[in-house]
């Protein structure tokens, strides 16, 4: 069985690997000059290569994805993975988060473990060589290359979304699918900063609430949160980001205007509303102590003293009038974070939306409309959060892919 893969990324390169180890002569097609560039520049150059939880905790982080993705995520599991980086002298660590680290923090040894396995089982990888096409030919596939046609039995695609472009992920295959027939889902910028910001949170620039609850609301109908998440929260210059915004933000992309949806934060979820109210009251009978000093207890000094001063005046928490506590209960367990925009696929490290997954077979990911056409990784409609899920998709997804175009 001949089979072209065309994007040797994560999911590229494990599919390349997969396929030759099962028999078939591969050739792995890959626009950049080398291979697996979205993993140099993973998790920080250290590479989050999959998260501390099973099969299942990963398919439930995918939303609608999750059915589609289980059968690939079950055959291979976090643990696999991390089994398959430490037959290659990967070791690994698991840090606080969950999220799984190669020992060494260098990203380049996932991507050189990944590029020797697929050489080693006979894959010809061929870079600096973009895909501007393909097409069906009777039984076999046509695939042209800039200056080239190959003719082979299998294609299996896996270049990415369009996110972080200047990583070759330029979205080259949706008008390849559309041209099949295939429908894409909307593609939006995910895990991506947020712009926006109120003139006084200008001062916060660089500061983090470590522990944050943010939540994503509809502006109208039911107050039922379409997305929460906490964790670090990061005020930039230009708005809001840190896993907690991040994580959240492809829910806000996916409503049709941010004027939409609504970002709420909880700056102190540790607390419940009545115990920081038991808490101010306690202070109150204290006398001289003042607010600032109050909200210091939780919060770092400049975003306490940024509260302090949008209340109006730093009162001796005595003096606290009972309007003035709502507002500071406001503020702190609900504050709104104004959003107008993201930084966009620039800046997005997944790409949300893509092949519409009805049209794929999830054990195989062949498509359903096309036959030796096979569909995986980012390229498809499944985004994930930050935290190793996304690379697990792609090794899961790119190892069914190959298995079943060898067969
Ligand atoms: C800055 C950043 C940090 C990230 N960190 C993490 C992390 O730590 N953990 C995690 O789980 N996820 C992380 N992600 C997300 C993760 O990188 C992607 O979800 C994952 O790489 C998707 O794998 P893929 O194989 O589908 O696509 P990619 O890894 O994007 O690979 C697609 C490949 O196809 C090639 N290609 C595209 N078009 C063509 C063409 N026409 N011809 C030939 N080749 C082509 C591209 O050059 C690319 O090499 C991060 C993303 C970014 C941008």
């Amino acid at each position: 069985m001949d089979v072209v893969v065309i994007g040797a990324g994560a999911a590229g390169m494990m599919a390349a690997y997969a396929a030759a180890s099962h028999q078939a002569s591969v050739k792995l097609l890959e626009k950049n000059n080398k291979t697996g560039v979205k993993i140099l520049m993973s998790g920080g150059t250290r590479c989050n290569l999959t998260h501390h939880t099973d099969a299942r905790g990963i398919a439930e982080a995918f939303g609608h994805a999750k059915r589609f993705l289980q059968p690939s995520l079950g055959a291979f599991p976090p643990q696999a993975v991390v089994d398959f980086f430490e037959s290659a002298g990967i070791a690994t660590k698991v840090e606080s988060t969950g999220k799984v680290f190669p020992v060494s923090n260098r990203a380049v040894h996932v991507r050189d473990a990944l590029h020797r396995y697929a050489v080693d089982s006979g894959v010809e990888i061929r870079t600096g060589c973009g895909v501007t096409r393909i097409r069906p030919d009777g039984k076999s596939w046509i695939v042209e290359t800039e200056e080239s046609a190959i003719v082979t039995d299998r294609v299996i695609v896996t270049t990415g979304g369009k996110s972080w472009p200047g990583c070759g992920t330029t979205g080259d295959a949706y008008a390849w699918m559309t041209e099949l027939g295939h429908a894409i889902e909307r593609t939006r910028p995910a895990l991506v900063p947020l712009i926006g910001g109120d003139p006084w949170m200008n001062d916060l620039s660089g500061l983090v609430v470590d522990d944050s609850l943010v939540s994503v609301l509809p502006v109208s109908g039911k107050q039922k949160p379409l997305a929460r998440r906490r964790g670090g929260l990061l005020f930039t210059h230009f708005g809001f980001s840190g896993p907690a915004a991040m994580d959240v933000s492809g829910v806000m992309t996916a409503a049709d205007s941010m004027e939409d949806v609504r970002l709420i934060v909880d700056l102190i979820p540790e607390c419940t509303e009545e115990e920081l109210l038991a808490e101010i009251n306690h202070r109150r009978g204290g006398g001289k102590s003042k607010m600032s000093s109050l909200l210091s207890m939780w919060l770092p000094n400049r975003l306490a003293n940024g509260i302090t001063a949008q209340l109006g005046q730093d009162v001796r928490m005595a003096e606290l009038s009972k309007n003035l506590r709502k507002q500071l209960i406001d503020n702190l367990k609900r504050m709104t974070l104004p959003v107008i925009g993201t930084r966009g696929f620039e800046k997005a490290e997944v790409t949300a939306g893509g092949v519409r997954l009805d049209q794929v077979n999830p054990r195989t990911f062949e498509s359903r409309l096309h036959q030796g056409l096979f569909i995986a990784g980012e390229l498809l409609d499944v985004d994930g959060p930050i935290g190793g899920y996304n690379f697990q998709a792609a090794f899961s997804s790119g190892r069914a892919a190959g298995i079943a175009a060898a067969s």
